[in-house]
């Protein structure tokens, strides 16, 4: 029997301003065995490249004679210009791809992204997995766990549960975003936060592949269980610790801090004066069994960057994942 179909197209989004092309590339890659047809995205945020790696590991993976059902459509790098750029937002525009969805192709420019991404995937797949992470300077590690709403939402709920990652969060859907979008249109959509490219990138890349393959499991395209990690919990409370002053950022509990416990108060990191070493800011644990799930390492930071999200580890709910092995 001949092996999966690996194809690949250009769609042509629209000029540039000095000549270049702005355009997408996707994947298609077909196994002989038709089934669910799986879509991935990537770097919506153009910051957030771990998820490219992710899914060309996952390509490449089942590219190799594994037996697998149905189709993968990907998109590497769904925001080009802001990939470039190393930015979250659009450069051309400023705004927030992953929050202008469905788009429209008489829009701005992140409009018509989100136009050519949601044309391409709405009708082509039946599910989305749409993999975001941290930037260089800081990591994190969940998933968002969508709260059971619709039969979509309900079937998302049960992949993010398979995706196998240690902390969920439970929380509604982010309107303008991709699998609010898809979600509202009867497409389970899921986001894993994955990571970092700056530290452990090769493990997270392998927690994003292992996440994908476990979809795929649950999906039917895969045989075998999924493998999901002995203790999971669902996080309902959390806050995003932003700098209120910029300067230079000194974690106390940095990156390697990512998933652990602390006590409330705990001093996690503060924000000093590049130029009079005086101590700005100091950024503390807020919950009294505080789970770190975003940190951030030594660098400069505006005012508002991402200092932390913390989650309420008192409150959170432990899951035991259904016929999972650790
Ligand atoms: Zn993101």
């Amino acid at each position: 029997m001949s092996g999966p179909r690996w194809m690949r197209e250009r769609i042509e989004v629209g000029a540039l301003a000095a000549g270049g092309a702005l355009f997408l590339t996707v994947h298609v890659l077909e196994s002989p065995e038709p089934g669910p047809r799986l879509g991935l995205v990537a770097t919506l945020h153009g910051n957030e490249t771990i998820g490219a790696q992710v899914i060309a590991e996952v390509l490449r993976d089942l590219a190799g004679g594994e037996r697998w059902r149905g189709a993968v459509v990907a998109i590497p790098v769904a925001n080009p210009p802001a990939f470039e750029a190393l930015t979250r937002h659009t450069p051309l525009d400023m705004l927030n791809l992953n929050r202008v969805f469905p788009g429209t192709m008489d829009g701005w420019a992140s409009e018509q992204l989100a136009h050519a991404i949601w044309t391409r995937l709405h009708g082509a797949v039946d599910t989305i997995v749409d993999l975001h992470g941290a930037d260089g300077f800081t990591v994190n590690d969940y998933i968002f766990l969508p709260q059971p709403r619709s039969p979509a939402h309900l079937r998302a709920r049960a992949l993010a549960l398979v995706f196998g990652q240690v902390w969920m969060y439970e929380a509604p859907d982010t309107p303008g975003s991709l699998t609010a979008c898809a979600l509202a249109a009867g497409i389970p959509a899921i986001v894993p936060e994955i990571g970092t490219d700056m530290w452990r990138a090769s493990e997270f890349v392998a927690l994003g592949a292992r996440g994908v393959r476990n979809v795929m499991r649950l999906l039917g395209m895969m045989e075998g269980a999924p493998e999901v990690p002995l203790r999971q919990y669902i996080v309902r409370d959390r806050v995003t610790l932003r700098t209120r002053h910029g300067g230079l950022f000194l974690p106390v509990h940095g990156m390697e801090s990512l998933g652990t416990e602390v006590e409330g108060g705990t001093r996690l990191g503060a924000v000093g004066d590049p130029q009079t070493f005086e101590e700005r800011e100091v950024l503390e644990a807020p919950y009294g069994r505080t789970v770190i799930m975003l940190a951030r390492g030594r660098s400069r930071v505006h005012p508002g960057d991402y200092g932390y999200i913390c989650g309420n580890a008192g409150t959170a709910q432990p899951y035991v994942g259904e016929g999972g092995t650790a």
